[in-house]
């Protein structure tokens, strides 16, 4: 039988009579890639996201290059159109593809910018094979599922491995083994497995372990058949995890070991725990690892000196995360979707890298602007705030809720409560001041607001057209120019520019800044070249820390790289709610500046 390699080298990378279509992307060495798959059995929301990562964080700590992929198995080209309450939040990248928050949980553990290699949808790889079946490019064949689909799935997995130069492709499967709309991409997988050959692939199962109230033990049934699922798709897993509330009890192991040829050893108990930051020490410690580099034949790919230096940066930081604290404040986030935690996954993230780093307990509040009575929200903020120690209004879209938003940015300035605002936020923030400060009481924004006499929030299409991007929302990683001596330079250590994460369409009208700045406002961070105002602040003198953001500093966040705006509010939070304890006993970094001078 001739091997792919050979139909290669024969067809010119053209489909031929023959089911290998799709071979081997430009300068693809068969050996040097190896992947590991991730599945879902049982059901979905397990966090299999989550333990993807923590995988392929310990593979990365060896000094190994990891490339994740998510592969969704929903028809969308892309994560832009979904709405939040349905499928968590919109996580943007740094080359602008709007993704899910799973992406998020890739870049904050493995500490690495992810690219739109690393995510896909059934939706663009359809797209990808109509492109080519209208091209012609299929040499007048029928095109089918299997060779071509499977064929597009492994094509692309390839050419990450390629691009990114990885020792080992980590491929996350949405959903769960029997969807309709994920089988192609496990039947792909299999396929992989053969064409790759032996030590190329390690297939992981993540399944779920129930525990019925009223039987008051683990029962594997469900787990066992969601695994004879995968088998009879073909695919023998080498190592399973198991979801569980507590840690699962060695019988139900043994029961799914031997039910899934699967040796003891590599059934691992993902319970639930106080942080999923601990996750990859407890795989590290039942051996996981090991059992992941032998099934790859990886071992001597492994750079120890890395590791112990990784695992020792990660220790310091979930020591910090898991011990006790030292202060306690309260923070309040507005939003439109408040009852949903999902929806602000990264800034649920980005408190709690902070309040580990600070050594603060953080008890967050939700405030459901959308509640509050028209015409009453000043009287309602103040009764909603009262008691906490700073307020974060995160990013959104359309007027609803608004006017309580900006209530509450009013509380924040007048009553020198930390504020830190945040896209929408950062707008909210511009109306309010020109309303009660400058005077401009119909100030409002054109997204919501027709009737407005002054729209100091607006699209500005002469704007637009300096990025080429049209009517269209600016997404993605750009430069933030800093202006020295402001509370920005100094939460970004007095760089010159910085790099942040944007989603939106509209932005301060340039005819407005003049005035917004005589009556104190700052724009401490700026476009490179144009008038377009990225950060706002008060001065440090007129208020303890209030600063706005026209990007979202909550998507780029990590661990060990916790980020500066939301460092700084948390800091400021913590002076408001121990105003006795004296700032140098505190920090050395972040709270002496931070405190009333
Ligand atoms: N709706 C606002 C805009 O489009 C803010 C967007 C956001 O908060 N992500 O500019």
């Amino acid at each position: 039988m001739p091997n792919s390699q050979d139909i290669l080298a024969a067809t010119g990378n053209k489909s031929q009579e023959t089911e290998f279509f799709n071979p081997f992307p430009p300068g693809y060495q068969k050996g040097r890639h190896k992947y590991v798959a991730v599945l879902g059995t049982v059901m979905s929301g397990l966090g299999k996201g989550i333990f993807a990562s923590s995988l392929a964080k310990l593979l990365k700590d060896k000094g190994l290059k990891v490339a994740p992929i998510k592969m969704e198995g929903y028809l969308n080209i892309d994560s832009g159109t979904l709405n939040p309450y349905r499928h968590g939040e919109v996580f943007v990248l740094d080359d602008g593809l709007e993704t899910d928050m799973d992406l998020g949980t890739y870049e904050r553990l493995l500490d690495q910018d992810l690219t739109r290699d690393n995510y896909t949808t059934s939706g663009q790889i359809f797209r990808r094979v109509l492109d080519k079946e209208r091209k012609g490019d299929y040499l007048g064949r029928d095109v089918q599922m299997i060779p071509h689909v499977t064929g597009e799935v492994k094509y692309m997995l390839r050419e990450l491995a390629v691009k990114q130069d990885a020792d080992v492709v980590f491929i996350e499967v949405g959903g769960t083994v029997g969807d309709y709309e994920n089988g192609f991409y496990i039947e792909a997988l299999r396929e992989l497995a053969f064409e790759e050959g032996p030590t190329s692939i390690c297939f992981v199962a993540l399944t779920y372990i129930i525990e019925p109230k009223a039987l008051g033990e683990q029962k594997s049934k469900a787990a066992q058949l969601g695994l004879k699922k995968l088998m009879e798709a073909g695919v023998q897993p080498h190592i399973i995890a198991c979801r569980a509330q507590n840690p699962v009890v060695a019988s139900v192991m043994q029961k799914i070991a031997m039910f899934s040829n699967v040796p003891l050893k590599r059934v691992f108990s993902m319970h639930d725990r106080k942080s999923i930051y601990t996750i990859p020490e407890a795989m590290r410690e039942t051996g996981l690892d090991r059992e992941i580099l032998g099934l790859l034949d990886m071992h001597e790919r492994v750079n120890v000196v890395h590791e112990d230096h990784s695992r020792e940066r990660w220790r310091t930081f979930v020591d910090l995360l898991v011990g006790k604290r030292r202060f306690r404040a309260r923070i309040g986030i507005t939003g439109k979707y408040a009852a949903l935690r999902d929806a602000y996954a990264s800034i649920d993230k980005a408190l709690e890298h902070c309040g580990a780093h600070l050594s603060a307990d953080l008890e967050v509040q939700w405030i459901d602007t959308t509640r509050m009575k028209e015409g009453q929200e000043a009287a309602e903020a103040a009764s909603r705030l009262e008691g906490l120690d700073a307020v974060i209004v995160p990013g959104g879209f359309g007027v609803r809720g608004t006017e309580g938003k900006i209530a509450c940015v009013q509380y924040c300035r007048e009553n020198a409560l930390p504020y830190l605002g945040l896209c929408l936020g950062f707008q909210m923030a511009v109306i309010e001041f020109a309303r009660h400060v400058c005077g401009l009481s119909g100030a409002g924004s054109s997204e919501f607001d027709t009737v407005a006499t002054d729209h100091v929030i607006d699209i500005l299409p002469e704007q637009k057209k300096i990025e080429g991007l049209g009517g269209n929302m600016r997404l993605g990683g750009k430069d933030v120019v800093l202006k020295p001596n402001t509370l920005a330079a100094f939460l970004f250590d007095e760089r010159e520019v910085i790099r942040q994460r944007f989603r939106h369409r509209y932005e301060v009208d340039p005819r407005y800044i003049p005035t917004l700045e005589s009556h104190g406002m700052v724009f401490s961070g700026m476009h490179p070249e144009h008038p377009i105002m990225q950060i706002l602040e008060l001065p440090m003198k007129d208020h303890p820390y209030f600063i706005g953001a026209q990007f979202h500093p909550e998507l780029t966040s990590r661990p060990l790289h916790p980020h500066p705006m939301f460092m700084g509010v948390v800091a400021a939070a913590i002076r408001h709610a121990h105003p006795e304890i004296p700032a140098d006993q505190i920090s050395t970094r972040w709270l002496p500046a931070l405190s009333p001078q």
